[in-house]
């Protein structure tokens, strides 16, 4: 056999002979995005559409079949192994959609079912945050590790626990919400409806709201946050100015990784990670939010696991990020 594949690993072709393909879906509220994900953990095409023109389920999940055959079609692809699907509310044991407050599609959506009346491949849906673990898990800088916390940063903060190498789905596949875990005793107001979550201030929402507060209580800082219109003030700006070296906006991501670190050290009490991964948005101003998470998750990490935990940033590429995820998402269908 070693002969037959060493006589014909250099021809043409070589892709399509040895690697198997997927398809990964990371379903926004504005827009889906669908790629073809090579075993090698490259996103080899994409396409997208609307989330938010759809109103009929069906013809959602019918219009992106539509694109996944002409995405296989152009890449040469005949055969896929499965789709992996990142959706809000979405749900591993179920295969559905369940209330998502941001799509147009009310109530329960069996996704994986309006998938398989289309494409009979075996079809996993899950949260983003749960597929960027997986992501990281098959493709990224986890490859290897059986245990480690994935955060991501976005509008909101959503995690991913890997314990013994199989991501914690819980009870009812809800688990690893840690961005609703009380960070702050009747803290800031969480659209989850009680007070103090810890997205309400590590997400770039609450960076947001961070850097609002302190604008409010340092009338003597006159920097370049002030020429911005309040309504329109984004984390990255917070971020791009904290890089210029502003004062306020450095302020802004002491306490925003002072908080992230007490979170991290809390996650590790949890589940003993031998990492814990950071992505997302708020994540790519680099030192000037990495620095202080650092110096707050030694701070308040148990000494019992003084040097057993790296503090590390996705490895998984910005622009296929969500689609490797999802796509990794496939990879769990064992589990
Ligand atoms: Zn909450």
């Amino acid at each position: 056999m070693s002969v037959f594949f060493l006589y014909f690993s250099p021809l043409k072709n070589d892709d399509i002979m040895t690697n198997t393909y997927s398809i990964g879906i990371d379903i926004g509220g504005t827009n889906t995005d669908i790629g073809l994900v090579c075993s090698d953990g490259r996103c080899i095409a994409k396409k997208n559409l609307s989330t938010n023109k759809y109103f009929d389920a069906s013809q959602y999940v019918s219009d992106i079949c539509e694109r996944i055959k002409s995405l296989m079609t152009e890449c040469g692809v005949t055969a896929i192994d499965g789709i992996g699907i990142a959706a809000p509310a979405g749900n591993f044991y179920t295969g559905c959609i369940e209330g998502a407050t941001n799509l147009n599609f009310k109530g329960t959506v069996d996704l994986a079912a309006l998938f398989h009346s289309y494409i009979d491949v075996p079809v996993v849906v899950s949260n983003d945050a749960n597929a960027a673990a997986y992501g990281e898990l098959v493709y990224g800088g986890a490859k290897g590790m059986k245990h480690f916390v994935m955060f991501t940063l976005g509008t909101g903060v959503g995690s991913g626990i890997v314990v013994d190498g199989k991501l914690v789905h819980g009870k009812t596949g809800g688990a690893g919400e840690l961005g609703h875990a009380i960070l702050i005793p009747e803290g800031r107001l969480c659209g989850c409806g009680r007070k103090g979550c810890l997205e309400t201030y590590t997400s770039a929402t609450g960076i947001r709201r961070t850097a609002l507060e302190l604008l409010e209580t340092t009338p003597s800082y006159d920097g370049p946050l002030t020429k911005v219109n309040p309504d329109e003030l984004t984390s990255k700006m917070v971020g791009d100015a904290a890089n210029h070296g502003d004062s306020l906006a450095l302020k802004v991501f002491e306490l925003t990784g002072y908080w992230l670190g007490i979170a991290m050290a809390n996650a590790v009490a949890f589940s003993g990670p031998e990492a814990i991964f950071l992505m997302g948005g708020p994540v790519k101003a680099g030192e000037v939010l990495m620095k202080p998470v650092r110096e707050s998750f030694r701070k308040h990490l148990c000494f019992v696991y003084d040097g057993s935990v790296e503090v590390r940033v996705s490895e998984l590429p910005d622009n296929d990020a969500a689609i490797l995820g999802a796509a990794a998402l496939t990879k769990a269908k064992d589990q």
